[in-house]
């Protein structure tokens, strides 16, 4: 049996395959290489020693889709595929919705008819809207400021109606919160195209000179700084999360959402601070007007991934942003 991993070439995707295959489990990823390179599978196989089948592939596409459950015994999937840039998503909600949502309930008709009803899916903090205070916990109400994170709400609902509907579904809804770092080696990490809209990616080419300085949005939110404060957890952890989520997936019937967060909350200005420390380049920045839709803090009450998955956060900031300044100096313009 074999574990389908959409949106596996990605960066979050990947480096969960890396440690699904440290778990010698099989491994089949699905990906149509939209915001991937394919040379991600090289490195997974130099990290790991082990190779992982490849299929390239759109989500949205039923034949093709429906091939790969008949060509392969899938056990369950663990679904990252979908488009994620918030602001291209106020230019193209259309293709979002298409891609992200209708994309999935094609895969969630595929699997049904394959009765193959094991599903981990990547949904993100931005589901708690604007009006929650963090820290924020899975019971709190949910709500979407953008196309991009309606399309996240909307999933999770038709998750939960499905779960309903069946029992036979199992269906984890893993909220991440900012996800930044690489693989220990250097060798997989994330790799934006063009000029990066997040934080960490924005730091790390300005440290390496390919940005002239970074725009830091705001010094007057209500926090100890006046910056912005987020979870930044490690992508290593979050892949281990999946890992535990597969895990405890026959366990858990019904659809559960969990956050991935660490619980502590980091300013824009004290990332500048510790990655001018750890790469010993100067971060030069400007303070610049708030960006629209961006809230003060953001961090997550980190219990129910605990007490439901046995998964906690182990990675501290200076790792995972000694890690991206590793992933950023070896490949200075990504793959
Ligand atoms: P990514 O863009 O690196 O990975 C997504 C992968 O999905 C890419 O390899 C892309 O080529 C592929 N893909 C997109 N549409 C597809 C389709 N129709 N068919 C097949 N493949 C398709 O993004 P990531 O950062 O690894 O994020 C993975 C998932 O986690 C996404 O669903 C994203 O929305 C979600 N998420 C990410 C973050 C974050 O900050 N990175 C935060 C919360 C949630
Ligand atoms: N941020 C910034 N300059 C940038 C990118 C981000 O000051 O070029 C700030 C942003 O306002 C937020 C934090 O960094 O306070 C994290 O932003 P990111 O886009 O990485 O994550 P998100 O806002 O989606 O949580």
């Amino acid at each position: 049996m074999s574990l389908l991993i959409t949106g596996g070439t990605g960066y979050i995707g990947s480096h969960t395959v890396v440690e699904l295959l440290k778990q010698n489990q099989s491994v089949i990823i699905v990906d149509n290489l939209v915001n991937s390179s394919i040379k991600v599978l090289d490195r997974i196989q130099t990290i790991t020693g082990k190779t992982v089948t490849f299929i390239k592939a759109d989500i949205c596409d039923a034949k093709a889709m429906d091939a790969i459950f008949n060509e392969h015994k899938i056990s369950a999937v663990v679904h990252f595929a979908g488009l994620k840039a918030v602001g291209e998503s106020n230019e193209i909600p259309l293709t979002y919705y298409h891609n992200n949502v209708s994309g999935t309930i094609t895969l969630l008709q595929i699997m049904a008819k394959h009765h193959v009803k094991s599903l981990v899916f990547s949904s993100s903090a931005t589901v708690y809207g604007e009006d929650n205070q963090s820290p924020l916990d899975e019971s709190m109400p949910t709500s979407a400021t953008n196309p991009y994170g309606m399309t996240k709400l909307m999933i999770e609902n038709i998750l939960f109606d499905l779960a309903k509907s069946d029992p036979q579904w199992s269906i984890v809804c893993l909220r991440y919160f900012n996800p930044i770092g690489a693989h220990e080696s250097g060798l997989i990490g994330e790799n934006p195209h063009g000029i990066p809209n997040n934080l960490l990616p924005y730091v790390a080419q300005v440290a390496i000179g390919r940005l002239e300085q970074l725009q830091v949005f705001g010094d007057d939110y209500d926090t100890h700084d006046g910056t912005g404060v987020r979870d930044y957890i490690h992508v290593v952890d979050l892949a281990l999360g999946h890992v535990q989520a597969l895990a405890k997936l026959p366990q858990l019937t019904g659809c559960h959402a969990i956050n991935l967060g660490t619980g502590n909350g980091t300013s824009v200005l004290e990332i500048v601070e510790k990655f001018e420390e750890i790469s010993g380049k100067h971060i030069a920045y400007t303070i610049v007007s708030r960006r629209a839709g961006d809230l003060a803090s953001v961090y997550a009450k980190a219990d129910l991934a605990k007490s439901l998955l046995n998964w906690q956060a182990q990675r501290d900031l200076h790792t995972m942003i000694a890690d991206t300044w590793r992933w950023q100096s070896q490949n200075p313009k990504g793959y």
